[in-house]
């Protein structure tokens, strides 16, 4: 019963490629990854061909990942101020949501939004509202995923309940999950250096985002306290949250089957593979 596969990995590079991100996380062990599917840092590229297309899919089959998540551009915000951004970011996570469909991706990472002058009740209509603009009439397999957040600046997902209103205001609940990241909700003030707050974390995730809406972790150690509402990640054990918690995780039955990706930092991608090792070395 031992040999369960657990479905643990890190964001890899697809520089050199898409099908790269796929070689580099065989290569260092991984049965998950998250990847962008184009550079984070522009709105629209141009549209992937056959080839690019068949050779991701003809990577993937033979290698050992299980499950292969997307994450959004970093300059997608669909709760901002700007008319113009608001416009981009709706196309660009169009573009996006695509993509996923074209290489068979099941879900799409994003931060929810910014409300930058504006405010949080506005910015969190105004996300719903373009989620349901963007997945209305789709019949889009891949599901977006909102992610919680640290809470820096005027980011919104720092609270479940956000998420929760978020969510709630959709007519299109049945493309949306969510994504829980350990660094950005103990920055953003969930305890879950000890038993007690992680066991209370989760369920407060539970009641009020639910865990069968859950379908990824981002496993990452965070430079800064507990409440500090600063998004930096850190190595695993290097950082405020203590090796016992991400024990926790690894042994957390209601966890079992929900991928958990590294976004630590590193300089080069095999170093996940020792956070990996250790990660796995983890699980009784
Ligand atoms: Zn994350
Ligand atoms: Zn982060």
């Amino acid at each position: 019963m031992k040999e369960k596969t657990i479905l643990l990995g890190a964001h890899t590079s697809i520089s050199g490629g898409l099908y790269k991100a796929i070689e580099e996380g065989d290569s260092i062990g991984a049965t998950a990854i998250q990847i962008f599917t184009k550079s984070s840092r522009s709105w629209f590229v141009k549209e992937l061909t056959e080839a690019e297309i068949i050779k991701f899919k003809e990577t993937h089959k033979k290698s050992k990942i299980k499950v292969i998540i997307a994450h959004s551009s970093y300059l997608i915000n669909l709760g901002s101020p700007k008319k113009d951004i608001e416009k981009k970011s709706i196309l660009s996570l169009k573009q996006e949501l695509d993509r996923c469909e074209e290489l068979d991706i099941p879900y799409l990472v994003i931060h929810p939004g910014a409300y930058l002058d504006s405010d949080e009740q506005t910015c969190i209509k105004q996300i719903s509202k373009n989620l349901d603009i963007i997945l209305k009439n789709r019949t889009v397999k891949t599901k977006i995923l909102l992610e919680t957040t640290a809470g820096q600046g005027t980011n919104i997902g720092h609270k479940f309940e956000q998420l929760k209103t978020i969510y709630n205001n959709c007519e299109e609940k049945d493309k949306l999950g969510f994504c829980l990241d350990t660094c950005h909700i103990f920055s953003a003030g969930y305890d879950i250096s000890t038993e007690l707050g992680y066991e209370k974390t989760i369920k407060d995730f539970s009641k009020i985002l639910g865990l069968k809406n859950l379908y990824a972790i981002h496993l990452n150690d965070s430079k800064t306290e507990l409440n500090s509402r600063k998004d930096r990640h850190e190595n695993i054990g290097q950082g405020k949250i203590p090796k016992k918690t991400f024990s926790l995780i690894m042994n957390d039955k209601r966890l079992e089957k929900i991928p958990k990706i590294l976004e630590t930092p590193v300089e080069k991608t095999q170093d996940y593979e020792k956070e990996i090792v250790f990660l796995k070395s983890l699980v009784k």
